[in-house]
């Protein structure tokens, strides 16, 4: 999965930290990162190279803010002070497909990170210009006391087996084109457990039991933390599909599934685990 880093450790605890040459800048554009590609290696630049970025802004888009660490390298959000040019920028959905992890696991966390400080310039409730927590990453309302975290959104994704079968969807009408498990986000006031029960019955018109938790992902792309949970059919196998959500849904023989999965998401990993026999029962 894209955030499996070969031990090397993410350092994200909170302070403020001055940028040097060599840190590295992670300036953004809508879902677009400011990188070259180097013998198809994502290279983010340096502050060093950008130019007159350092200089001091006091509102967003700011200079610089210390993002977090990785290993012993640094990551600073900045606006890149003009070093944007369109032919420099790479999508989201491109370069999390690439090389080296450590870098694409900085640019998806990044661009979380800044899709928040864009959304939480003011505050919702009184309009006021919100400020940085001097203690905490929050943004904080100096007018209301309004005070915010970064947006983390929980969801599920399930796999629904019935002994060796496991239930693939569709979606309908998005990029994403390979078989899918089911998947929904957390509702206020819901347990996990019970958004893995809605979903799917919302989803296929099933019913589950024997819920086993797997891993969790932090799937920043969009502001998730996904939840994967293997669980038993409960019941008929008669799948009413939500087709204003799914084009397709079906259950497939372990021996028929495909190998081709994504390598960096946890629905990959989990329709991996099941074809070769190794999903927690
Ligand atoms: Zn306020």
């Amino acid at each position: 999965m894209f955030q499996d880093l070969d031990g090397l450790v993410y350092d994200n605890a909170f302070r403020f930290d001055a940028p040097k040459p060599e840190d590295w800048a992670l300036v953004f554009q809508g879902d677009a990162v400011l990188a070259s590609l180097r013998d198809g290696c994502l290279t983010l630049p340096q502050i060093g190279g950008l130019g007159k970025a350092g200089e001091s802004s006091s509102s967003y888009p700011f200079s610089f803010r210390y993002a977090f660490t990785l290993g012993s390298e640094r990551y600073f959000l900045t606006d890149g002070g003009g070093a944007v040019s369109p032919e420099s920028l790479i999508s989201s959905r491109e370069y999390r497909n690439l090389g080296p992890k450590q870098t694409v696991f900085a640019c998806a966390v990044g661009e979380s990170l800044h899709r928040w400080y864009q959304a939480n310039r003011f505050c919702g409730r009184c309009g006021a210009d919100m400020r940085d927590s001097e203690t905490e990453r929050a943004r904080v309302c100096p007018d209301c006391g309004l005070t915010l975290y970064p947006k983390i959104c929980p969801a599920v994704i399930v796999a629904v087996t019935d002994g060796d079968r496991l239930l693939l969807t569709k979606y309908q009408g998005r990029a994403f084109k390979r078989y899918a498990l089911v998947a929904g986000f957390n509702e206020i006031g819901e347990s996990i457990e019970d958004t893995v029960r809605r979903e799917v019955r919302e989803e296929t018109g099933l019913h589950v039991k024997n819920l086993r938790f797997y891993k969790s992902q932090p799937w920043v792309f969009t502001d998730s933390l996904l939840m994967g949970f293997y669980c038993d059919l409960d019941g008929s196998d008669q799948i009413t599909l939500q087709t204003d959500e799914l084009s397709e849904g079906g259950w497939f023989h372990r021996a028929e599934l495909p190998a081709d999965h994504s390598a960096i998401s946890l629905t990959g990993e989990m329709i991996e685990r099941f074809r070769t026999g190794k999903e927690p029962r």
